[in-house]
């Protein structure tokens, strides 16, 4: 087996769901959109489970046959009732059991004459499908058929699975037959110790075992097969961390030492004094940077925790060594925000600062490419400009990648890789819990921004229902005429951006009936300048009420803002809610936050609300959204770029994660290049779960 390309023991697995038998190229772009990606490979397949299995032994008599579920029977064809010509009521077909209980079948816009062909009059059928009470008679509408031929190949259990429109549920079944029979050996690549203990079977029974649920349970996460796999997608993930960790700390850092003039300065500027957290984090930053290991730092903190002030200080100490530091932020906006906040700042200090965008006109673009090369600049704020290939540094020190769940892991450390050796500080406003810490940062070092700033105002929290939406602007409309500004925040339509834009434009056009010019409208898909131009005019209280999507989520800061609505706020996730309540509560002044929901609430949604109108300790709310909703979307897989897991569930497998820790920090401890036998296992574990840069870096190390 070849090291360093991936294994042909593993082609069938990477071969196209279009290459499964019975999968036409028209079925295939069905199964690119079930499975979300262009060109689904059948490995792809395999990782989709059923959601539901239909149990399809025979029912002894129609009598005792369950009303409301899925049922087979065996009966009697006893009658056609054969509609009128060119009417569209549908066929119909009565049959009855030896008990003489009888099942109306019904058939719409069907081939009538194969339905009559096949079940002529007298003749014994099995017959698969929804019982239903209609007007007091059972029926199945559009059930299967089957004569006794036929009937040996049903199989007594059948997956249900999730289905994409004009997918059915046959088509896929066929091609997961397919994919399993083309399943090839792999050679084992977990501790033989530990799948003795747990009884684990291999990968390969435990997919086959997924795919044929016996049962409700066979669906559980709990299941050793489901176990089995959800380990094998964790430990994958923990050797990634850990090699890329391990490239880090390949390359030696330099140490960096400032000598705390210019920070000395910005912090006598400053018209308050750091809190103790504040402090603390500096600290720890000052100290990685000093020491020779290259730094790999999370820092935590809560919306309006005084992150960026530690990022400016900590920039400082590096141009104090006479090095350079970046600032990396996910949007333009949030970019352009915090090159204004640290300019003065920074200028005032000594420090020489520029800000790169994709947005910058050519001859600017130049200047600042030219000044980081020579030195001339000494810290630069930007988006994701920051990493392409154009941009050198003289001598980057220091790394700074801001609400960092917007970017992959390969963003994150491409700015890193800016300098030699540099050290990298991410940071994120949603504060996550120490399980995903462990699961997305690996042994990530962590400063947590656990005080806020003194003075800070609790905001008024309240749920209100649609209904009550004209109370809401009344209550903004006097708040505005005593020079009040608000957020109206529109609501998040699921997966569908067009639609969300939709929404937000109709609500603004419904505010300027109420607020004519004082009503601004900011979204995901305006021009930058006009985005820009939309958030000035707020900032500058020109206009007074923004109508925004959730681009202003992150980050944006406008004192002045006391008021902000969220409408549907039941279709937002707890953090979500918390960080965009988090945009107000910022000034001195008293800030409130409207939750408008459309009733009736589901369960998890009113705990949501009641729990956010109880706190505003964004790590207790991260916590509790674990619990409410599962790791997926706490951090909102849409919203946030991070890569969600498809088998593991830390819900149900956290206790494995922190034994795929262990193992995977065994593993490379004995076996840094996975050359062993387990090793070269293991290179295949980490192809199959999509973790080629790992294996990349195994031969680059
Ligand atoms: P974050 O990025 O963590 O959400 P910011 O860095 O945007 O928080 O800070 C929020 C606001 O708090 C800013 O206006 C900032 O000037 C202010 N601030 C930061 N640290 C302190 C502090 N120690 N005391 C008072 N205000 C502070
Ligand atoms: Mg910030």
């Amino acid at each position: 087996m070849t090291l360093d390309m991936r294994s042909s023991l593993l082609d069938p697995l990477f071969a196209p769901v279009a290459a499964l038998p019975g999968v036409g190229p028209k079925t295939a772009k069905l199964f690119d959109r079930l499975l979300g990606q262009d060109g689904a490979r059948t490995l792809d397949l395999l990782f989709h489970l059923p959601c539901g299995v239909v149990d399809n032994r025979l029912s002894p008599t129609i009598r005792d046959a369950p009303i409301e579920s899925h049922v087979v029977i065996a009966a009697r064809v006893a009658e056609h009732r054969v509609p009128k010509r060119q009417s569209n009521a549908p066929l119909s077909v009565l049959v009855e059991d030896e008990a003489g209980d009888d099942v109306l079948l019904v058939f719409f816009r069907n081939n009538f004459d194969w339905v009559l062909r096949a079940l002529p009059i007298g003749e014994i059928r099995w017959f698969s499908g929804d019982l239903k009470l209609w007007n007091g008679h059972r029926q199945i509408v559009h059930p299967r058929i089957w004569d006794a031929g036929a009937l040996k190949q049903l199989k007594e259990h059948e997956p249900v699975y999730g289905l994409t429109e004009g997918l059915h549920q046959r088509a896929v079944q066929k091609a997961v037959e397919g994919a399993l029979e083309r399943l090839p050996h792999l050679p084992e690549w977990n501790d033989s110790a530990l799948l003795r203990r747990e009884t684990w079977p291999t990968f390969a029974e435990a997919l086959a075992k997924l795919h044929a649920p016996a049962g409700a349970t066979d669906l559980s996460p709990d299941t050793v097969a489901r176990k089995r796999l959800a380990y094998d997608e964790l430990l994958s993930q923990q050797l990634a961390l850990r090699l890329v960790r391990a490239k880090m700390r390949r390359v030696r850092g330099r140490p960096t030492r400032g000598d705390g003039r210019i920070s000395t300065l910005i912090e006598t500027a400053l018209p308050y004094s750091l809190t103790n957290a504040q402090r603390a984090a500096l600290a720890d930053i000052r100290g990685d940077m000093a020491d020779d290991r290259r730094m790999l730092r999370l820092l935590q903190g809560d919306v309006g925790s005084g992150k960026t002030i530690v990022a400016l200080l900590a920039m400082a100490s590096a141009v104090e060594a006479g090095r350079q530091a970046a600032l990396m932020a996910p949007t333009e906006i949030l970019a352009r925000q915090h090159f204004e906040r640290i300019e003065s700042l920074a200028r005032a200090a000594g420090m020489r600062v520029a800000l790169l965008t994709g947005r910058d006109r050519a001859t600017e673009r130049r200047a600042t490419l030219e000044g980081l090369a020579s030195g001339a600049i000494d810290i630069v704020i930007g988006t994701h400009a920051l990493v392409q290939e154009s941009v050198a540094f003289r001598d980057l020190a220091l790394a700074i990648v801001d609400e960092q769940h917007r970017f992959g892991v390969h963003q994150r450390l491409a700015l890193g890789d800016k300098g030699e050796a540099a050290d990298v500080l991410v940071m994120t406003a949603t504060p996550i819990p120490r399980t995903l810490v462990l699961t997305y940062f690996g042994d990530m070092d962590v400063s947590n921004l656990t005080e806020k700033p003194a003075g800070r105002q609790t905001i008024d929290t309240r749920a209100v229902p649609l209904e009550r939406i004209d109370d809401v602007i009344a209550g903004i409309r006097r708040a505005v005429g005593q020079g009040a500004r608000a957020y109206w925040v529109c609501p998040l339509v699921a997966e569908n951006e067009e639609l969300e834009i939709a929404a937000a434009e109709e609500r603004f056009a419904d505010l300027q009936q109420h607020f004519g010019a004082r009503v601004g409208l900011v979204h995901g898909q305006m021009k930058g300048r006009d985005k820009d131009a939309a958030m000035l005019a707020f900032q500058r209280g020109e206009t007074q009420v923004l109508v925004a999507t959730t681009v202003i989520e992150v980050g944006v800061d406008v004192p002045e803002a006391t008021i902000i609505v969220i409408e549907h706020a039941e279709r937002f996730g707890l953090a979500q809610l918390h960080q965009l309540r988090g945009r107000v509560g910022r000034g001195a002044q008293k800030s409130s936050c409207v939750l408008l929901y459309k009733g009736p609430l589901g369960e998890t949604a009113r705990a949501r609300l009641s729990i956010l109108r109880e706190s505003d300790d964004g790590f207790r709310l991260a916590e509790e959204d674990l619990k409410l909703r599962g790791e997926g979307e706490i951090l909102g897989t849409r919203q946030s770029g991070l890569p969600g897991f498809k088998l593991a569930d830390l819900s149900a497998h956290g206790a494995l994660l922190k034994l795929a820790r262990d193992d995977a920090e065994a593993v490379l401890q004995t076996d840094e290049g996975l050359m062993s036998e387990r090793g070269k296992a293991l290179r295949l574990l980490l192809y199959i779960f999509g973790r080629d840069e790992a294996v990349r870096l195994l031969r680059a190390g």
